[in-house]
C-alpha cells in the first residue's frame, strides 16, 4: 500500500495526462484541477459519557458548471482536506462522463464509525448537517453515502435540514432509506455498474464476462455488490478481502453466503466456503482476469504494480491507483477501467432519486435498473470512441477527455460574467473567481436563434 501519493495531486495529474488531447487552452485546464471552494468545520459534540469531542469536517465544492455539485459524505479516521478535495473532483468527471446533469462535491468527517455508539453518531452526523445547511441545497449541493455511511446517516442530514429550514425537500440528499424518499436500486447501484463497466469491457475485447476469474479488494458496499452482480452474470469469484485480510477459492466463492457471514461476524475470516486465507497483497497479485480494488485510495502503487497478474483492473473504489501504477500498467497493457466509470451507479441513481423526489413520483426498481444499464453502457461507448478515435495512451484519459469537453464546454457556454460578485448573487453561482472576464481559451459557441 502507497501511503505517499497525495490524491489531490493524483486528480490533478490525471487531468494533465488528458489536457494534451482536449484542445482546451491551459488557463482554463487550471481552473478545472481546482475545487471552488471547500469547507473546513470542526465538529463539537457530546458523547455518551457527557464528555465533549471534537472532529474534523469538510465539505469541497470543486465545480458547478454542468450543474448543482454532488457527491457522498464519508466517515473515516483517514479523511482529510486534500482527499476530500480530489474525491470532489472525480464527482465532476464523473457525472460528466456518463452525462448526469451535476457538478461535484464531496465531504467527510475525521472520525472511525466503529469506536462510537449509534447515538454518538447521530448527534455529530447532525452537528455536520447543520454546518451544511447554508450550502446545500435541492438546487445547490446534493450530498449521498460515501464510505462508511448509508441511509441512516442520510435520513438524519435530511431531518436535521428540513427541520432547521422548516420545509419538506428529500431531495436535498440522495441515498435515503426508500420510506424516507430514497430510490429503489440505490444500494446496490455502485455494484451494478462495476459489473456493467467490466461486462462492456471484456466484450468490447471480445471476451466473455461469463467464465471470467474476478478478484475483489474490499468486501463492503461497492464491493460486495459488485462481486455477487458479477457472480449471477456467471464470472467466478475466487478471491474478496476485507481489514482482516483475504480468503481465496479456485473454485469460486458463494460471494451472497460470503457476505452473509461478514454481516454476521464482522469480517471475510473463517467463512467457511474459502480453500486458503491469503494476504490482501496476495489478492491483489493473483492471476485472474480481472481485478476490482473496492476499498481506499492508492491501494496499488508502482510497485505493486509491476506485480499485477490479472489482465484487466476495474476500479470499483474512486482512486485507487496512483499516477505510477497507472504508467506501469499502461506500460504492460493492463486495461484499467476507471473509477469515473466503473462506480458511476451510485451517483446515476442518486440522480434518478433526485428526479423521483423533484417529481414526488418513484419508479420501480426495474426501471431504476434498466436506466441505470443505458448509462454505463452509453458511458463506455463514449469513453471507447474517444480511445479509438484518438488513439489515447489508456482508457482513464479517453474518460478523461471526454469529461473535460463537457465540462469545459458547458463553461465557455455559460458565456462572459464581467460584473463583480454583489451579495444578492445566488451563492452557487459564485465562481471562485469573482470578477470573470473571458472565458479563456475555450471556443466561444455562438447559438442559433429562432
Ligand atoms: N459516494 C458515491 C461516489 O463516490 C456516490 C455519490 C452520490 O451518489 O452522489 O460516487
Amino acid at each position: 500500500m502507497s501511503k505517499d501519493a497525495n490524491p489531490f495531486e493524483s486528480l490533478q495529474e490525471q487531468i494533465d495526462d488528458a489536457s494534451a488531447y482536449v484542445g482546451i487552452g491551459d488557463d482554463v485546464i487550471e481552473r478545472l484541477k481546482r475545487p471552488e471552494r471547500v469547507l473546513e468545520t470542526t465538529l463539537t459534540v457530546e458523547m455518551d459519557n457527557g464528555g465533549l469531542e471534537t472532529f474534523q469536517a469538510f465539505r469541497a465544492q470543486f465545480n458547478g458548471d454542468r450543474g448543482p455539485y454532488k457527491g457522498g459524505i464519508r466517515y473515516h479516521p483517514g479523511v482529510n482536506r486534500d482527499e476530500v478535495k480530489a474525491l470532489s473532483g472525480w464527482m465532476v468527471y464523473k457525472c460528466a462522463l456518463v452525462d448526469v446533469p451535476f457538478g461535484g462535491g464531496k465531504g467527510g468527517i475525521e472520525v472511525d464509525p466503529a469506536a462510537h455508539s449509534a447515538s454518538e453518531m447521530e448527534r455529530l452526523s447532525r452537528a455536520f448537517a447543520a454546518e451544511l445547511r447554508p450550502i446545500i441545497g435541492v438546487d445547490r449541493d446534493i450530498p449521498a453515502p460515501d464510505v462508511n455511511t448509508g441511509q441512516q446517516e442520510m435520513n438524519w442530514i435530511k431531518d436535521t435540514y428540513e427541520t432547521l429550514e422548516r420545509t419538506t425537500e428529500p431531495g436535498v440528499i440522495t441515498g435515503k432509506a426508500p420510506d424516507s424518499g430514497g430510490s429503489e436500486g440505490r444500494v446496490r447501484a455502485t455494484g451494478r455498474s462495476v459489473m456493467f463497466s467490466t461486462r462492456e469491457a471484456l466484450n468490447w475485447l471480445g471476451r466473455d464476462l461469463a467464465g471470467a476469474t474476478v478478484a475483489v479488494q474490499g468486501y463492503g458496499n461497492a464491493g460486495s455488490v459488485a462481486a455477487q452482480a458479477l457472480d449471477q452474470e456467471g464470472a467466478t469469484v475466487v478471491s474478496v478481502s476485507d481489514s482482516s485480510g483475504a480468503i481465496y477459492n479456485p473454485e469460486g466463492l458463494d460471494t451472497f453466503a460470503a457476505k452473509h457471514h461478514k454481516t454476521e461476524t464482522g469480517s471475510v475470516q473463517e467463512f467457511a466456503g474459502a480453500t486458503e486465507v491469503i494476504s490482501n497483497e496476495d489478492l491483489l497479485t493473483l492471476d485472474v482476469d480481472v481485478l476490482i480494488p473496492a476499498a481506499l485510495e492508492n491501494a496499488i502503487d508502482a510497485s505493486l504494480a509491476a506485480d499485477i497478474r490479472a489482465d484487466m483492473i476495474v476500479e470499483a473504489a474512486n482512486g485507487p491507483l496512483t499516477p505510477g501504477a497507472d504508467e506501469v500498467l499502461t506500460d504492460e497493457d493492463v486495461y484499467v477501467v476507471p473509477d469515473i466509470l466503473a462506480n458511476a451507479g451510485g451517483v446515476t441513481v442518486s440522480y434518478f432519486e433526485w428526479v423521483q423526489n423533484r417529481n414526488r413520483f418513484y419508479w420501480p426498481e426495474e426501471r431504476v435498473n434498466n436506466e441505470l444499464e443505458t448509462v454505463i453502457t452509453d458511458g463506455f461507448d463514449d469513453l471507447v470512441a474517444a480511445f479509438d478515435e484518438q488513439d489515447l495512451p489508456n482508457l482513464r484519459t479517453a474518460a478523461y477527455v471526454v469529461a473535460l469537453r463537457r465540462v469545459a464546454s458547458a463553461y465557455a457556454q455559460s458565456g462572459n460574467w464581467p460584473w463583480v460578485y454583489s451579495r444578492e448573487t445566488e451563492p452557487h453561482r459564485l465562481r471562485a473567481v469573482c470578477v470573470r472576464v473571458a472565458c479563456g481559451s475555450v471556443d466561444r459557441v455562438t447559438f442559433p436563434r429562432d
